[in-house]
């Protein structure tokens, strides 16, 4: 099992934002804004390259999600980040999206 698996399962603990059938949101443990949430399908699917026609409702139901969990985080604009694989800085295999925000992001991507 992931470490993200572990975490949905509760059996490694974090701060929860939001869940529900499809989904969790969590706080990021070192947060690179005032808000950085972790959201994650509870489906394991390892990356966006494991993205296929019979998982990709969970990606679906993620940025259905994105605004109402940006809203429990008080904020209404923000950036999402996906890292896709070792070079991106993909640390866990288990797909994720971040989202960050809170604070000016400026315009550069990196
Ligand atoms: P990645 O680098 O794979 O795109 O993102 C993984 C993220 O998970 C990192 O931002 C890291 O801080 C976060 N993270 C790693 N381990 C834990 C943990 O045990 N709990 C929480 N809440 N976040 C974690
Ligand atoms: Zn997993």
């Amino acid at each position: 099992m992931c470490l993200f698996c572990n975490i949905i399962d509760g059996s490694v603990p974090s701060q929860k934002v939001y869940e529900d059938d499809m989904i969790y949101a969590f706080k990021d443990i070192n947060p690179v804004a005032p808000v950085h949430i972790v959201i994650v399908p509870k489906e394991h699917i390892d990356c966006a390259n494991s993205v296929t026609v019979d998982n990709s409702k969970y990606v679906a139901c993620i940025f259905e999600k994105i605004p109402e969990i940006a809203k429990l985080c008080g904020i209404d604009s923000y950036r999402i980040i996906n890292n896709c694989g070792e070079d991106a800085g993909q640390s866990v295999m288990h797909l994720h999206f971040h989202l960050v925000g809170g604070k000016k992001l400026g315009e550069r991507i990196l």
